[in-house]
């Protein structure tokens, strides 16, 4: 089974992806959070998401509802991955933090309208 390696940047935390040789479900956001953090997004499920190292390096952060969890290393402050609100059963996580990946060669990156789509804290 194919499987994308991620880390942040201090390599405090690192992350795998399994069931997939392609980040899927690509995307930006912009909301307010998204807005600011910036990061080109993808999708895994749950099971298919593994924090392999420094779980305990992460920090969580939360806003709005509170409902989706926000994590990030606490010594980098690199955004590693979150838990969705919208989807509770999958993890967005940061393709930045990918091994060898070149974000110039994705593509367009479809823009989730998380403002008027009331999508905040996707
Ligand atoms: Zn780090």
């Amino acid at each position: 089974m194919e499987t994308l390696k991620g880390s942040c940047h201090c390599g405090a935390v690192a992350f795998e992806v399994s069931g997939s040789a392609q980040p899927e479900g690509l995307r930006r956001c912009d909301c307010s959070l998204c807005s600011k953090k910036g990061a080109v997004m993808a999708t895994a499920k749950l099971a298919d998401f593994r924090v392999s190292r420094g779980q305990d390096a992460l920090s969580l952060y939360q806003w709005n509802t509170n409902t989706a969890k926000h994590y990030f290393c606490s010594h980098c402050g690199i955004y590693t991955h979150h838990q969705r609100r919208v989807a509770p059963d999958e993890y967005g996580y940061n393709v930045a933090c990918l091994e060898g990946i070149d974000l110039d060669r994705l593509g367009e990156i479809p823009m989730t309208d998380g403002n008027t789509l009331s999508l905040v804290d996707q």
